[in-house]
C-alpha cells in the first residue's frame, strides 16, 4: 500500500492514510463499526472476512460496485472477506443496473466464477478457459481494433452489426450514430464534418494508444445512451467470439492456464491433504509429479528412420553432435526439417522437442553433423542417463538441487482442491521466493499420461513447497 497524507476534514491533523486505513479496518473488526468500503487499490493484503480471533464474527455481505475484468483481480477483491479460520463464508452481492453494458458485465463475472468452480469446490475438472470471459485480453484487444477500425471505415467488419442487415444502408447508419457517441466519450478526437462529395459525414481519428485500450472503452461506453450502449458491447462480444473461435480453430487461444505437458506424467505418490477447511470440509490438496521430458535413444533412431521411409525427410535430417564442449560435454540432438523449408526442429535427449526451431545456418554453424551410428547412440544415451537427476550446468550450478535447466525427470508440485479461503497463505509464501518467476501466482493445468487424469490448480514451485506448506499448517493451527 502506498504511503499517502491524509488531512482530516476539520482537524487538519496529518495522519498517514495507512495508518487511517487501518485504525478503520480495526473498527470494523471490532464490531465498532458495521460498514467497510474498501477500493481495489487499498485493498490489498488486508482480511475483513469473519475471523473467529476477531469480535466481529457477524457473517459478511460483500457488495461489489464495480466488477473487476480479469478473472484473478475478481478472485483476489472477493478473497478478502472470504478466508480460512472463518466462523461463515461471506455472501456476495454483485450489483448492477439493468443496462445492456452492465448487465453484461455481471453475467461475464458470474460466469468467471463458475469456470473458478473449478478451483473452489474441489472438481478436478478443467473449468471453461478463464480468458473466454476477460475482455482484457489480447483477444480483447484484437477484437477492438476490429470495432474501431469497423465504426473509423478503414476496414469491413467481420461480423453483421446488431441489428443491422446485410444492406450497406444499414450499416452506415449504425456507423454514423457509433461515430457521434465515440465523439461524445472522447475516444474519436478531433471531429470534423465533412464537406463536398460526402457532405455531412463525420471524421477524426482515434489515437494508436486507445485503439486496443479495451478497459478505456468499457468504461467509456458506460457514459453512453443505453441503445448505443448495448449495440456497441454487443458488436464488440460478437467479434470477440469470432477472434476466439478462430484462435481456438487455430489451436492458439490461450486459456489464460499454462499447460503442463510430457511425455510422461506420472503422481509421484498419492496426494497429500495439507489443508481442510473448517466450515465446509473441503480439503486442499498438493499434488506432486515426475514429469519425464526426455527421448530415449530408441525412440530418437525411430523417428529418423520413420522419415527415412516415408521419403519425406531432408538430406540435412539426421543426428548432430555440437561443437563447442558445454561444462565438460558434448551434446547430442536430433534435427528434422519442420513444415518451413531450411527451418529444423530439433530434438534432445534430456528435454525432447525444444520449443525454438533453428534455421539451418545456425544448425550447421553450432552442430557438426555425425554419421556413426556407434556414436550417436553412445553419446545419446549418456546425456539421456546423466540428464535424470542433474541439470545441464552439472555438480557445481549455482542454482543448486532447484536448477530444471536441461533436466530430463523434474518434479512438479501442483495445489488443488479448495484454494479461496488460501489463497492468501499461497499469495505470501510465493511473495518471499528468491526468483522472481516463483512469486507470481500461476494456474495450471495437467494431464496425467497413465491415466489421462486433468488436475488444474496452482503452480507451487520446488523452492516454495515448504513455505507454503508451513504458512497452511499455521493457518490450520489456529483453526483447530
Ligand atoms: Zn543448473
Amino acid at each position: 500500500m502506498e504511503k499517502a497524507l491524509f488531512i482530516r476534514r476539520g482537524t487538519r491533523k496529518e495522519v498517514s492514510m495507512e495508518m487511517i486505513n487501518m485504525h478503520e479496518k480495526q473498527q470494523f473488526m471490532d464490531d465498532k463499526k458495521l460498514i467497510a468500503i474498501i477500493s481495489e487499490a487499498g485493498s490489498a493484503g488486508v482480511s475483513l472476512h469473519a475471523d473467529r480471533r476477531a469480535k466481529n464474527q457477524r457473517r459478511r455481505v460483500h457488495v461489489t460496485l464495480e466488477l473487476p475484468w480479469s478473472a484473478d483481480r475478481a478472485i483476489q477483491q472477493f478473497g478478502r472477506t472470504h478466508r480460512s479460520n472463518q466462523t461463515s463464508a461471506p455472501q456476495y452481492r454483485l450489483l448492477f443496473t439493468n443496462l445492456g453494458g452492465e448487465k453484461r458485465f455481471a453475467s461475464i463475472v458470474a460466469k468467471r466464477l463458475e469456470s473458478l468452480g473449478a478451483l473452489t469446490q474441489g472438481d478436478r475438472r478443467a473449468g471453461p478457459s478463464l480468458s473466454a470471459f476477460n475482455y482484457d485480453s489480447t483477444y480483447g484487444k484484437r477484437a477492438l481494433t476490429m470495432v474501431y477500425r469497423g465504426i473509423m471505415e478503414q476496414d469491413s467488419f467481420p461480423v453483421v452489426p446488431p441489428r443491422c442487415s446485410d444492406n450497406q444502408a444499414s450499416i452506415e447508419e449504425f456507423i454514423t450514430e457509433a461515430k457521434v457517441a465515440l465523439v461524445s466519450v472522447g475516444i474519436i478526437r478531433d471531429a470534423t464534418v465533412c464537406n463536398g462529395k460526402v457532405a455531412g459525414k463525420l471524421s477524426g481519428r482515434i489515437v494508436d494508444a486507445d485503439m486496443h485500450d479495451v478497459a478505456r472503452f468499457l468504461n467509456r461506453l458506460l457514459g453512453l445512451a443505453p441503445d448505443i450502449q448495448n449495440r456497441l458491447f454487443d458488436l464488440f462480444i460478437s467479434i470477440l467470439d469470432v477472434v476466439l473461435h478462430n484462435a481456438r480453430r487455430e489451436g492458439q487461444l490461450d486459456s489464460g492456464i499454462v499447460d503442463i505437458k510430457g511425455k510422461n506424467i506420472e503422481l509421484k505418490e498419492p496426494p497429500k491433504t495439507v489443508h481442510v477447511d473448517s466450515l465446509s470440509g473441503a480439503s486442499t490438496i498438493l499434488f506432486t509429479f515426475t514429469i519425464d521430458r526426455g527421448v530415449t535413444w530408441e525412440s530418437a533412431k525411430a523417428m529418423l528412420d520413420g522419415r527415412e521411409n516415408d521419403g519425406a525427410g531432408s538430406s540435412n535430417d539426421g543426428f548432430y553432435e555440437s561443437k563447442r564442449e558445454w561444462m565438460g560435454r558434448r551434446h547430442f540432438t536430433l534435427a528434422l526439417e519442420g513444415s518451413t523449408e531450411g527451418i529444423y526442429k530439433i530434438i534432445r535427449p534430456a528435454i525432447g522437442e525444444a520449443l525454438r526451431e533453428m534455421p539451418l545456418s545456425e544448425l550447421k554453424g553450432k552442430y557438426r553433423k555425425v554419421s556413426s551410428i556407434d556414436k550417436v547412440s553412445k553419446g545419446w544415451q549418456d546425456e539421456y542417463d546423466v540428464s535424470s537427476k542433474q541439470c545441464m550446468h552439472g555438480s557445481k550450478c549455482k542454482v543448486g538441487s532447484y536448477c530444471t535447466v536441461g533436466r530430463r525427470l523434474q518434479e512438479f508440485n501442483i495445489l488443488g482442491g479448495l484454494i479461496l479461503p488460501v489463497w492468501g497463505t499461497i499469495e505470501k509464501a510465493l511473495a518471499k521466493q528468491v526468483y522472481q518467476n516463483h512469486k507470481r501466482i500461476r494456474v495450471v493445468r495437467l494431464v496425467t499420461t497413465n491415466d489421462n487424469q486433468r488436475i488444474v490448480g496452482l503452480f507451487i514451485p520446488n523452492a516454495a513447497v515448504e513455505s507454503v506448506l508451513t504458512g497452511l499448517q499455521w493457518v490450520q493451527d489456529i483453526n483447530d
